[in-house]
C-alpha cells in the first residue's frame, strides 16, 4: 500500500504548488520539491493530480547545466475561468477571466439612477448566465464587488452605501440561476486584493483610497482589510457645500467625481482632466488639496507609512498628483514626512480587476487562506 499524506495537508500542498507555478511560470518537479521543501513522492503525487485536473501542463524538456532534461510544468491558464462582476456607481461590469487574470470577455451595463434591486438584479443575473454560457472552459466561481456592507453568508448585501438596497441576496440568486458558486465582497476590499494580486504590492500594511465617483478607503494590515462601515469620503473638511449624505463640507463635496461633475455640467473625470478651462483646473487643484488634507488626518490617526490611491481621479496628470504629495508634506506633522503617497499601478482598472482577483483567490488559488495560515503559525 502506498503511503499517502493526510488529506488536509495534501490539499494545502496542492494549493502551494499551484500558487508557486503561477508565480514562477515554469518549473520542474525537482524545482517544486526543493522550493517548497516537499519530498519527491508527495511532489509527484500532487503534480499528477494537477495534471489530471488539467490545471498544469507539461511543456517538454528544460535544459539544465548538468545535461539532465527535466520536464517543465506550466499553468494551463484556460483550464478554468472565473467571472468578476463590479457594481460601480454608474455602470456594472462583467469580466470573464482566465487563471492568469487575462480578461477574455468583457461587458458593461449602465446603471439606472437609484436602480431597483429586483430589476437591476435580474439584468445582472441574465448577463452572468450569458457570460457563463459563452465561456469555453468551466467557470469555477463568480464574485460580485459592491460598495456596501456584506452579510456573514457572503451572499447577501445588508446595505448599499448609496442606493436604498437592503438585505438583497444577490449572490445567492446568481448562484441559484447559474449553478456556479458565487459570493459578494465589498468593492474597496476587492480593490486591495487586486493591488496585491495584479500589481504585486508587497507592503504588509498601507492605507488604500478609492478616489472615484465616490471616495472610500481601507486600512490594510496583512490579511486584515478594514473598510466596511468606514466613511473616509465624509470627513468634514469645509464649512460649505452640501454632500449627498446630507452633511455639510464632506471630502466628497470637494474631491469626488460626482461633485466635480455637478460643478461642470455633468462632465466625466476624463473630460475634466483634458479641459483647458481655468475654473476646471482650479477645482481640480482644490480637489487635490482636499484629498491631501484627508490623507493627513488618516495617516495621523493610523500611523500608516504608505498610502495607495486608486480610481479614476488618482489618474489625473502628474502635476495634479504632485499637489496631493506636496500639500501633504507641507502640512502634515514632520514625523509623517516619510509617508509615501503613490498611485495604484492598476489605475482605473482597479475596480474591475477587484472582483476578478477575489474570484481567483477564493475559487482557485486560495492564497489568502494560505497566508492566513502562515500568519497563525
Ligand atoms: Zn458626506
Amino acid at each position: 500500500m502506498r503511503f499517502s499524506q493526510p488529506t488536509a495537508a495534501r490539499q494545502i500542498n496542492r494549493l502551494r504548488v499551484l500558487n508557486l507555478v503561477l508565480a514562477e511560470g515554469q518549473l520542474s518537479r525537482a524545482d517544486i520539491a526543493r522550493i517548497l521543501a516537499l519530498n519527491k513522492p508527495s511532489t509527484s503525487e500532487i503534480v499528477e493530480q494537477l495534471l489530471s485536473e488539467n490545471l498544469l501542463e507539461e511543456q517538454g524538456k528544460t535544459i539544465t547545466s548538468n545535461g539532465r532534461r527535466p520536464t517543465a510544468l506550466t499553468l494551463n491558464s484556460t483550464a478554468a475561468l472565473v467571472l468578476g462582476v463590479d457594481l460601480g456607481a454608474l455602470t456594472t461590469s462583467f469580466s470573464l477571466s482566465d487563471l492568469k487574470g487575462n480578461i477574455l470577455r468583457f461587458e458593461r451595463l449602465p446603471n439606472p439612477p437609484q436602480p431597483s434591486p429586483k430589476e437591476h438584479g435580474q439584468q445582472i443575473i441574465r448577463t452572468c448566465m450569458k457570460m457563463v454560457k459563452l465561456a469555453k472552459s468551466p467557470v469555477s466561481g463568480i464574485v460580485v464587488s459592491i460598495p456596501g456592507i456584506i452579510g456573514e453568508d457572503q451572499q447577501t448585501l445588508l446595505s448599499h452605501d448609496y442606493w436604498s438596497w437592503k438585505d438583497v441576496p444577490l449572490a445567492k440568486a446568481i448562484e441559484v440561476n447559474t449553478k456556479i458558486p458565487t459570493i459578494m465582497v465589498n468593492n474597496v476590499e476587492a480593490m486591495v486584493v487586486a493591488e496585491r494580486w495584479f500589481a504585486s504590492e508587497k507592503e504588509h500594511s498601507f492605507f488604500f483610497v478609492n478616489w472615484a465617483e465616490h471616495i472610500n478607503a481601507a486600512m490594510v494590515d496583512g490579511t486584515t482589510i478594514k473598510t466596511q462601515g468606514s466613511r473616509f469620503g465624509h470627513l468634514p473638511l469645509a464649512s460649505t457645500g452640501l454632500c449627498r449624505c446630507g452633511n455639510i463640507g464632506c471630502l466628497e463635496t470637494m474631491a469626488s467625481g460626482w461633485a466635480l461633475s455637478d460643478k461642470h455640467q455633468g462632465a466625466g473625470v476624463k473630460q475634466l482632466a483634458q479641459s483647458a478651462d481655468k475654473q476646471v483646473a482650479e477645482d481640480l487643484r482644490s480637489a487635490c488639496q482636499a484629498m491631501a488634507m484627508a490623507l493627513i488626518a488618516a495617516s495621523s490617526i493610523t500611523g500608516c507609512k504608505k498610502i495607495i490611491l486608486a480610481g479614476g481621479l488618482s489618474n489625473l496628470d502628474d502635476d495634479y498628483f504632485g499637489i496631493v504629495q506636496s500639500f501633504f508634506k507641507e502640512h502634515a506633522h514632520h514625523q509623517l514626512s516619510h509617508v509615501s503617497i503613490v498611485r495604484s499601478a492598476l489605475a482605473d482598472k482597479s475596480a474591475m480587476l477587484g472582483s476578478v482577483a477575489v474570484a481567483l483567490d477564493r475559487w482557485v488559488f486560495q492564497r489568502t487562506l494560505l497566508e492566513t495560515m502562515s500568519e497563525l503559525q
